[in-house]
């Protein structure tokens, strides 16, 4: 069989690429290693933070997952400052579980012109012709494409199979959650996060009229979530300031969680016809949320820079090249991110701006949308923020 591209992996990154080649006019290859389209990632938080709204909102997926029952809304953010809460009109994240999002993006993957989803195939190995990565084997099955895109998670087997390094990193945070039924907000605002310093909690609205209860605490806390770890789930969530009600709230599932997830990047563009894609390229530090929110964004940068090379036939490579440029961005979140993911205490210049942003109200705009990843690194870490943050905190 020989398709324009064959997509390894119908998660996020996989489904949101194959919607985007299928609508460029492409024949796309989906692969799933596992048989029903309703099977989920559990391992995941799914806030998809608010600088994915204008990609969601171009390819019509935000109004899908709002239909599926997705609940949008800001997050408030409490620090030693007090609570942070951004003004109407900001972009807002969207949370969809993903029991609910993965069967949705599989169902509209399968339903798009030119896409075949095909279910319960385990990619075993790579085809190779000429140098280039030329397609993929299924057992004794042989799938050939001009692109072969490993959108295979943050263990990436095709990855594996092409010989890709990695480039790991500590993340010294462990994280457990829960989901509840009838919590009662203590904080601003629907959604709330506590940057404890080190320690992360997090109460997130999602479908189903559920809250999720979020803890990220620094390492040296996971004694204390060994033996129970709702109870420890509870008691820290309950230590938390402007703690939310739970005297009424039912836990309606497992605590579900992890006690170490390191980050890992791979090169996007490893070999000549092969490209990595979501955590397959850039697994970060499951603490600020981004993994879901960079999956589909640069699923639409893949896309968009290769789709017209592999429509006219031309040669991929300056497409490819393309997209290894747009996925900077990410690449600078991700080398920040990879700091906090040591749960140091914040620094004195991540403080100041921190109170500053309680007192500039476009100061505290730009750290929500530094913290939506809704801009780009640059544009919050430079030496004007750090003057503004003084001047905020000099007038008062
Ligand atoms: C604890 C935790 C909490 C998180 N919370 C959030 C959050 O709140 N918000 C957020 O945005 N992100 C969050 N993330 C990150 C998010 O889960 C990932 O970034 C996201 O799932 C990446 O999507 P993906 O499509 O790249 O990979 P995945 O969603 O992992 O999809 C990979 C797919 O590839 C398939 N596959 C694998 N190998 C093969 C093979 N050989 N053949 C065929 N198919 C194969 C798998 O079955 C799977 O369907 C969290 C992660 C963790 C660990």
């Amino acid at each position: 069989m020989t398709y324009d591209v064959v997509i390894v992996g119908a998660g996020v990154a996989g489904c949101t690429a194959a919607i985007l080649y299928g609508r460029a006019g492409l024949r796309v290859a989906l692969i799933e290693k596992h048989h029903n389209i309703s099977t989920h990632k559990v391992l995941c938080g799914h806030f998809v933070l608010a600088g994915t709204q204008p990609m969601l909102r171009r390819t019509g997926l935000w109004e899908a997952m709002v239909e599926a029952g997705a609940v949008t809304g800001h997050i408030s953010r409490w620090t030693a400052a007090g609570w942070f809460v951004p003004e109407p009109g900001l972009p807002q994240p969207i949370s969809l579980r993903r029991e609910k999002l993965d069967p949705l993006l599989r169902t509209i993957a399968a339903g798009t012109p030119g896409v075949d989803l095909m279910l319960g195939r385990t990619v075993t190995g790579l085809l190779e012709s000429g140098g280039r990565v030329a397609g993929v084997r299924v057992g004794d099955e042989e799938i050939h494409a001009r692109l072969v895109v490993g959108a295979d998670g943050h263990r990436s087997p095709v990855a594996r199979l092409a010989g890709v390094t990695e480039d790991v990193a500590p993340n010294e945070r462990f994280g457990w959650w829960a989901y509840y039924r009838g919590v009662i907000s203590g904080g601003p605002g629907g959604n709330q996060i506590w940057s404890l310093d080190p320690d992360v909690g997090i109460l997130i609205r999602t479908d189903d009229d559920l809250h999720m209860l979020v803890a990220f605490p620094a390492k040296a806390r996971l004694g204390s979530f060994q033996a129970d770890r709702a109870a420890a789930l509870e008691r820290f969530i309950a230590s938390l300031p402007d703690a939310p009600d739970l005297s009424s709230a039912e836990r309606v599932s497992k605590v579900i969680g992890t006690n170490d997830y390191p980050c890992i990047r791979r090169d996007p563009a490893p070999r000549p016809g092969l490209v990595l894609v979501g955590d397959a390229a850039i697994t970060g530090d499951p603490t600020p949320a981004v993994g879901c929110g960079w999956a589909f964004r640069a699923a639409e940068w893949l896309v968009e820079s290769t789709a017209p090379a592999l429509r006219d036939g031309s040669d991929p490579a300056a497409g490819v090249a393309g997209y290894r440029r747009a996925l900077r961005f990410v690449e600078a979140h991700d080398r920040l991110g990879r700091q906090d993911a040591r749960a140091r205490p914040a620094n004195r210049v991540q403080r100041l701006i921190t109170k500053a942003a309680m007192r500039d109200p476009e100061l505290g705009r730009r750290v929500y949308l530094f913290s939506m990843r809704a801009i780009p690194v640059s544009a919050m870490v430079n030496a004007g923020t750090v003057l503004r943050a003084l001047r905020a905190v000099m007038r008062r």
